[in-house]
């Protein structure tokens, strides 16, 4: 039988002398596939499977299986942008480690690939990774709270946001412990991504396209659904700012 399925390729394992195993996500969820011979230059098919690439995949499906035997890939779109400049190449790395780690579902596919759409486009690229971490943080059930006091309730003098606690924090609050200070601009454009989705970029503050925002919600996705991120430390050295 042969079937097929589209294929996001967010990860490469070594796998015998010449083969690859290629992980990632379909319309039906998190799959991997045992790519033969994919490490040989005479490979027709290696132009195909590279990290990021979306490809036709054409397998033997075996039922309760997650990894499956290739027998050739075709190209939908190469994302070549996302290899070859460094920023996205981070970028696309942490949101491909994620896509990889959290819940199973058949809304992964959508999810990542609407963010390599946007990441290709090189606008806003640390906003729509910072909306789609926004975006995981709905979909595990940890979205910030940013409509009043995460403690207290009060919708008056907010000053400050708790990684932790997932949310906005008042003065009064603020002033029994601590959190992340910060200006009510900031604040609102926070607000405004927590509230919005990926297909709504455009229309986002361009303030919000700075590394500190994208870590903000990475160290939330992190904290919150305890999955750990070897992309993550690399992202840290390289981009050291922190909001507040
Ligand atoms: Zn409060």
């Amino acid at each position: 039988m042969n079937d097929t399925t589209e294929f996001l390729i967010l990860r490469h394992t070594d796998y015998k002398e010449s083969d690859l195993i290629l992980g990632g996500v379909s319309p039906y969820g998190q799959v991997s596939f045992i790519g033969k011979g994919l490490k040989k230059t005479t490979s027709k098919n290696a132009h195909a499977c590279r990290l990021f690439s979306c490809s036709l995949m054409q397998y033997d499906k075996k039922e309760d299986r997650t990894i499956h035997l290739m027998k050739t890939a075709s190209l939908i779109d190469s994302y070549r942008a996302l290899r070859e400049d460094l920023d996205l190449q981070i970028l696309a790395s942490l949101i491909a480690e994620i896509a990889m780690k959290i819940h199973d579902g058949n809304d992964l596919y959508a999810m990542v690939r609407k963010a390599f759409d946007l990441l290709k486009n090189k606008e806003k690229p640390f906003l729509v990774t910072a909306a789609f971490l926004s975006d995981v943080l709905k979909r595990e059930g940890n979205q910030p709270m940013t409509d009043m006091c995460v403690r207290c309730g009060s919708t008056k003098n907010i000053v400050a946001y708790s990684m932790e606690e997932g949310g906005f924090i008042c003065r009064d609050c603020y002033n029994v412990k601590p959190a992340l200070l910060l200006d009510v601009p900031t604040l609102k454009n926070l607000r405004i991504l927590v509230k919005g989705t990926m297909d709504q970029i455009e229309y986002m503050p361009e303030e919000l396209d700075k590394p500190a925002v994208t870590r903000l919600f990475l160290e939330s996705v992190v904290y919150h659904t305890g999955i750990r991120l070897t992309s993550m430390d690399f992202f840290v050295s390289w981009y050291p700012e922190t909001l507040g």
